[in-house]
């Protein structure tokens, strides 16, 4: 199944919550604090909403808000289960730290390659 990353305002992309690609119905949201506008799209397969900062919050524009997701795909059904573990932790983080997820990132391409019989290099 190929994998669609949620971009703000797309017509469908693969939803963060049920994982299926789904087509999305955008709506506009005023909060109060400070007029800070959230647009919130529903997936159309589960009912469930993400968030995102609208157009007028000029360095968060089009930025996914909730749920924090990373944009990377999820891993193959045939990924090894020790690489599996450090992938998903790796896709989980990114939002967080990019530099932890790199870390995540070259310890389960490490484990591929023990797995597949390569010795990796240490540098
Ligand atoms: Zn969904």
């Amino acid at each position: 199944m190929k994998y669609y990353p949620p971009k703000f305002q797309a017509k469908a992309f693969t939803c963060p919550l049920c994982n299926v690609y789904s087509k999305m119905s955008w709506y506009e949201w005023r909060v109060r604090f400070e007029g800070t506008q959230i647009e919130r799209a529903i997936c159309q397969h589960c009912g469930e909403s993400s968030y995102w900062f609208g157009t007028d919050q000029s360095d968060l524009s089009g930025k996914l808000l909730s749920p924090l997701v990373s944009g990377v795909p999820l891993p193959l059904p045939d990924m090894p289960d020790e690489v599996k573990t450090d992938y998903l932790e790796a896709r989980g983080v990114l939002p967080h730290s990019s530099k932890a997820a790199a870390a995540l990132f070259r310890l389960a391409l490490q484990r591929l390659c023990i797995y597949l019989g390569k010795k990796p290099k240490n540098r």
